[in-house]
């Protein structure tokens, strides 16, 4: 029979080892991003033969490099760099950070601890999906 611990944290709230843990992933990422975007910025865009080159030797630790900088391109660097930033400021002033900016409710400790920079619930973040999903059904061509 498993018993809870008086006094221990139930697990839908972040404690003080949580923070600690979410402010080094946040400057971990910070870091990371900025020396992608300095490699972003230092060589040019690869195109798809290059990529397909890189993966038939095997080499995929490159393929990943330039997948990341593809895919994820530059604008979505800069975009998670910002977020990076704005999530270390929430978390400084200690007032803002992990409630939803959509609805004002705690964002579940799960969800923040897999990903530091979310502003939004999961109730909330699946509604914008959901919308955003309907304008993407929509061909731009
Ligand atoms: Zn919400």
């Amino acid at each position: 029979m498993k018993r809870t611990k008086p006094g221990s944290k139930p697990e839908a709230e972040l404690g003080a080892d949580d923070y600690r843990t979410i402010r080094s992933a946040l400057v971990n990422r910070h870091t990371e991003l900025k020396s992608l975007l300095d490699d972003a910025d230092a060589m040019p865009a690869p195109t798809g033969e290059m990529l397909t080159e890189v993966h038939d030797r095997g080499d995929e630790a490159t393929t990943n490099v330039i997948s990341e900088l593809r895919l994820n391109s530059k604008q979505r660097l800069i975009w998670e760099y910002r977020k990076t930033a704005e999530a270390l400021q929430r978390l400084e002033s200690g007032k803002e950070f992990g409630l939803c900016i959509d609805c004002g409710i705690p964002i579940e400790a799960a969800r923040l601890r897999a990903s530091p920079i979310a502003t939004r619930c999961v109730r909330c973040q699946e509604k914008r999906e959901i919308r955003q999903d309907e304008r993407d059904a929509t061909p731009s061509l």
